[in-house]
């Protein structure tokens, strides 16, 4: 499969508020982790469609005459990051249609698996694509759905369309938000006074002081108009594969995810991971942001006191993020300074979130030494990254993820730790409170949705620990 359709995103939509455009504006800012390459907002005063997109994250995406020309009290917002995809304005969301059914805006956060598959026939069948994202897929379906109502043509599309979806839709009356059967991504539903609010994630509601209502479950098409919030359950019933990956990077630590409090089930991960691998030492270390909350849970489950070891410049992105690998490996200075005086002569572990390529971990321990840290044990509040993501987070191929292809001890010697821990799939399950209704897929390679032309390695019950 093409690797270029994957995203990263976050999707917004508000119905019923006279500044529908800005409040999706400030919605969009609370999403700004889910996508930093380009932001689009499309609202609607009850005649017709009004939109604006940009490059870039929100707050440049977006000057104040845009959001001026975003006339009517309902609107929908997306936020989006892609890796190989072409990073243009052309695949920036939401996208807009105008068929013999209306017009229609599309946003989108998830992958679909078979977007190449229909988007080869859809083509054969004479339609023409502007952009290169999966998500244009669903709007031929829908554009080609036979006659009925905009509600039966989506669900007609979805059913065609197998992985990931979160998504947002706008038009001149109404917004609809949808999770696909399984519910890969979030989303959820709330109110700023009398308007009605979907969201990616709970953090967004804070910001406009809305109230948070409930999550969207998988598999629910909700339909909101001026006579109110409708539920409709139209998919065959699928058992839940919610992104377990969600609660160990990618929400939000204030966002309520799946049932459960992000901050929680992180510090809930540290805690599990101090039982599974302690160690001796001085100090607990987070390696900020994405370790913060797991170092916490670290340090209590393990009675060591926590340090803040690394000062973060936040003013760089996420590096992880930057397209080019040169770029990447000067980023991790750019982006993390150690604090000397914490570190030096002590035995320090160190905490983040997961080993991906591992580039970052084996930078940082460096760092750690050069402060003069005696000893350096790095521990991980997930298991080892094994398989990329299908269902909309992006995660190298195969080939460049390390765990994939090394055993702990040849992580932690690449690294050069001096010990090197994993918390176990079972570990995450307990604190999550079970895995049963999660997609664990990067860490097993048991994908719930088959992948054409995947051939993953059964998992592999290898040992979480060095030493
Ligand atoms: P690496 O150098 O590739 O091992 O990068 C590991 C770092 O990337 C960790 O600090 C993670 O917090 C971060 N990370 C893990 N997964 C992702 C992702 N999907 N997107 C952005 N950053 C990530």
């Amino acid at each position: 499969m093409k690797h270029g359709f994957k995203d990263e995103c976050g999707v917004f939509g508000v119905f019923g508020h006279p500044e529908a455009a800005n409040i999706v504006y400030l919605g969009l800012h609370a999403l700004q982790h889910r996508g930093q390459e380009s932001a689009g907002i499309v609202s609607s005063n009850g005649e017709r469609l009004f939109e604006e997109k940009g490059m870039g994250q929100v707050g440049r995406a977006f000057k104040r005459r845009n959001l001026l020309r975003l006339k009517g009290d309902h609107a929908i917002g997306h936020v989006r990051y892609s890796t190989a995809g072409r990073s243009a304005l052309v695949n920036a969301q939401p996208f807009c249609i105008d068929s013999f059914k209306g017009e229609i805006a599309i946003g989108h956060n998830g992958n679909l698996v078979n977007a190449e598959a229909l988007r080869r026939s859809l083509e054969e069948q004479g339609s023409i694509f502007r952009s290169t994202s999966d998500t244009e897929v669903i709007l031929h379906l829908i554009a080609k759905a036979p006659q009925g109502d905009l509600e039966t043509a989506i669900v007609h599309a979805l059913k065609q369309v197998e992985g990931a979806y979160s998504l947002v839709f706008i038009t001149p009356g109404k917004i609809i938000g949808v999770r696909d059967p399984r519910g890969f991504r979030p989303m959820a539903l709330g109110t700023v006074g009398n308007a009605h609010i979907l969201t990616s994630e709970s953090c967004a509601l804070d910001l406009i002081d809305g109230t948070f209502v409930r999550e969207i479950q998988p598999g629910e098409m909700v339909v909101i108009t001026t006579q109110g919030v409708k539920s409709y359950k139209p998919f065959p019933a699928a058992p839940p594969q919610q992104c377990i990956f969600e609660h160990v990077y990618f929400s939000r630590p204030d966002s309520f995810v799946f049932g459960k409090s992000v901050h929680e089930v992180r510090k809930a991960f540290g805690r599990e991971l101090a039982k599974e691998q302690p160690v001796e030492a001085d100090v607990v270390v987070p390696i900020p942001d994405s370790g913060v909350y797991a170092a916490l849970g670290y340090a209590e489950g393990s009675g060591l006191p926590l340090e803040f070891g690394f000062v973060r410049n936040h003013y760089i992105g996420r590096t992880f993020i930057e397209p080019r690998q040169s770029i990447r490996h000067f980023g991790v200075k750019l982006k993390l300074n150690p604090v000397k005086r914490l570190l030096e002569g002590r035995r320090v572990v160190l905490i983040d979130d997961s080993i991906v390529r591992g580039t970052t971990s084996r930078k940082i321990v460096a760092m750690v030494r050069a402060a003069g840290a005696r000893e350096v044990h790095m521990r991980i509040s997930c298991a080892p990254t094994v398989g990329p993501c299908y269902y909309g987070v992006d995660t190298p191929r195969r080939k460049d993820l390390i765990a994939a292809n090394h055993t702990v001890e040849e992580i932690r010697k690449f690294i050069e730790a001096d010990s090197l821990g994993y918390l176990s799939l079972e570990g995450m399950a307990r604190a999550v409170g079970g895995a049963k209704e999660f997609c664990t897929a990067c860490y097993t390679n048991e994908y719930p949705v088959p992948i054409p032309g995947e051939t993953a390695p059964a998992r592999v019950a290898a040992p979480h620990r060095t030493r």
